[in-house]
């Protein structure tokens, strides 16, 4: 059987620090990148319009563009921003699987969750 995966990303801008940590301990900003890839069934030579997928991804990230990430999330390491978007993700796409959340902290350095 065919395995039919779409994806798309956006940026965002945001300010955060890691509690206690002697390098990342103050705060200091990055332009964060996230790929989201979903997987589903073709219906009308789609798997979810780019658009409905884009508009998703973009009002999540959007709670965290030009934010104190820290405001939102405890102890935001790329990981937690990664874990913390796949499940908002996950819950707005019922009927379609979420396979691979993506969160670039910067070019090279990322957080992924693979399904
Ligand atoms: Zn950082």
């Amino acid at each position: 059987m065919i395995r039919m995966i779409v994806g798309v990303s956006e940026t965002f801008d945001s300010a955060h620090f890691l509690p206690n940590h002697p390098k990342c301990g103050k705060v200091h900003g990055h332009t964060y990148k996230v790929e989201v890839e979903v997987e589903g069934e073709l219906r009308d030579g789609m798997v979810i319009d780019f658009e409905d997928l884009k508009a998703i991804l973009r009002e999540i990230v959007s709670k965290f563009d030009h934010k104190l990430i820290n405001d939102l999330i405890d102890n935001p390491t790329c990981e937690n921003i990664c874990l913390a978007i796949f499940n908002e993700i996950k819950d707005r796409l019922k009927d379609l699987k979420v396979i691979r959340v993506k969160v670039y902290e910067n070019p090279n350095k990322w957080a992924e969750i693979r399904i």
